[in-house]
């Protein structure tokens, strides 16, 4: 709305905004995905038992069913897909705290938010609440949000984030929460305090297997709670498997999927099949959004023997100079110098996510530098910027390590 301004359009400055409208929307849709699910099962023939599962034995599974009675069930094969629940950090005053979870179903939109972490769901949900214009204070322990993402671009997305208004405090944590007349008021370990309306813990997932009866039948999990498996999602009981964020791989929808077809391809189709987690874009949705492939400069620096050549470009996309808005597109390719390979490619900009799923199919077949640089733009678009990247920004020696801890 604010960006239409200088394309024209002339709007009052009463708009309104209907959060409950969205909620009930939202979770419309979610009912009617649900039972699209159900119908899927139910057409394929699979037989549903709702409740909560454990395991008594390798080839029993114990459902206590929503009125509290309990039935067994014997099966060949156990596949455990029970996902991860989100943590919260053990300071006083947590439950005072919400997680995505409650986030999706707040009552009103926070005026005032206050966002603990660095990673996907804490500038997803930052840029979403100052989006809908909260203000916005987003506390993580590092330089840099976004941590296993390039440097460069988390740099970029730090600057994004704070062009769009969200308070940035890197290198905090907070210590305690407390509940005030008008708030939550929020102390952190810097000694500063401030008031918010919520207060969101957006630090990480640990898998769903506590309550699963897991060691007593003799399925290993590590530290963190994860199931182990091998590479064809095997748990250390032969004839019960896992797939998706319980064994804590790459934990991202589509990797669960792929992790289930290959389960099944090996267990019911004859033919073993280890997922492959080579070249797996994804996508950060802050605005604007992150989207990556392949290597970042530093992992690229790490795995090749190689020197590297960067290739950088950052420049204002089209609907920007009208606007006015001050805010650049950034490009990256990592390069092999040796061998012309694209290792990694980078955007962080409007529709990343729709380009980068194009970028990570040349990704996926070995595709050269000199193979981006044949492949003819479509223009006017961002996207053909990834095709006429000519010069080299920079090239890193190979084993030049890079600034860590960021
Ligand atoms: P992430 O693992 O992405 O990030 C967790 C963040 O919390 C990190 O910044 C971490 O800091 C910080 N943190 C962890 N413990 C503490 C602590 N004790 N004190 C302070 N900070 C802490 O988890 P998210 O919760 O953001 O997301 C959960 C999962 O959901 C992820 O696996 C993600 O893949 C998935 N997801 C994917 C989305 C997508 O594909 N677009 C969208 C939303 C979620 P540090 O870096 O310093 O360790």
């Amino acid at each position: 709305l604010q960006d239409s301004r200088n394309f024209g359009w002339e709007l009052s400055d009463e708009i309104g905004f209907n959060w409950k409208k969205l909620l009930h929307n939202k979770t419309q849709e979610i009912i009617r995905l649900n039972g699209i699910y159900k119908r899927l099962l139910s057409n394929a023939g699979v037989t549903m038992f709702e409740g909560e599962g454990k395991l008594i034995d390798a080839h029993l599974v114990e459902v206590t069913q929503p009125d509290g009675t309990a039935k067994q069930y014997s099966a060949k094969h156990i596949l455990i897909a029970t996902g991860s629940r989100a943590q919260l950090v053990n300071i006083p005053g947590k439950e005072l705290a919400i997680t995505s979870d409650e986030a999706l179903s707040l009552d009103e939109l926070p005026k005032r938010a206050v966002i603990l972490g660095g990673g996907y769901i804490a500038v997803e949900f930052a840029s979403i609440w100052r989006g809908m214009g909260a203000e916005v204070d987003l506390f993580y322990r590092k330089e840099l949000p976004l941590r296993g993402f390039d440097d460069e671009m988390r740099a970029v997305v730090a600057k994004n984030l704070e062009g769009r208004g969200i308070r940035l405090h890197p290198g905090t944590n907070l210590s305690e929460l407390r509940q005030s007349g008008d708030g939550i008021r929020v102390l952190t370990d810097h000694g500063d305090q401030i008031t918010t309306d919520v207060v969101l813990f957006a630090t990480g997932r640990l898998p769903n297997t506590k309550r699963l009866n897991l060691q007593a039948v003799g399925v290993e999990v590590d530290k963190t709670g994860a199931v182990k498996v091998d590479e064809y999602s095997r748990t250390t009981v032969p004839n019960i498997w896992a797939v998706g964020d319980v064994t804590n791989r790459i934990n991202l929808t589509p990797v669960a999927l792929m992790e289930g077809t290959c389960f099944s391809k090996t267990v019911f189709g004859g033919q073993p099949t280890k997922p492959d987690y080579i070249n797996v874009p994804c996508a950060v949705f802050c605005i604007p959004p992150l989207s990556v492939v392949g290597l970042n400069e530093q992992q690229a620096l790490e795995q090749t023997k190689s020197d590297i050549l960067v290739y950088t470009s950052s420049f204002n996309p089209m609907k920007n100079t009208i606007s006015g808005r001050q805010e650049k597109t950034t490009m990256k390719l990592v390069v092999d110098a040796e061998t012309d390979e694209v290792l990694g490619a980078s955007m962080c900009g409007p529709d990343a996510p729709e380009i980068m799923q194009g970028i990570a199919v040349a990704l996926k077949c070995g595709a050269t530098k000199a193979q981006f640089d044949s492949t003819v733009g479509i223009h006017p678009s961002a996207a053909e910027e990834f095709v006429t990247m000519r010069s080299i920004t920079r090239c890193v020696a190979a084993g030049t390590k890079l600034k860590t801890n960021l």
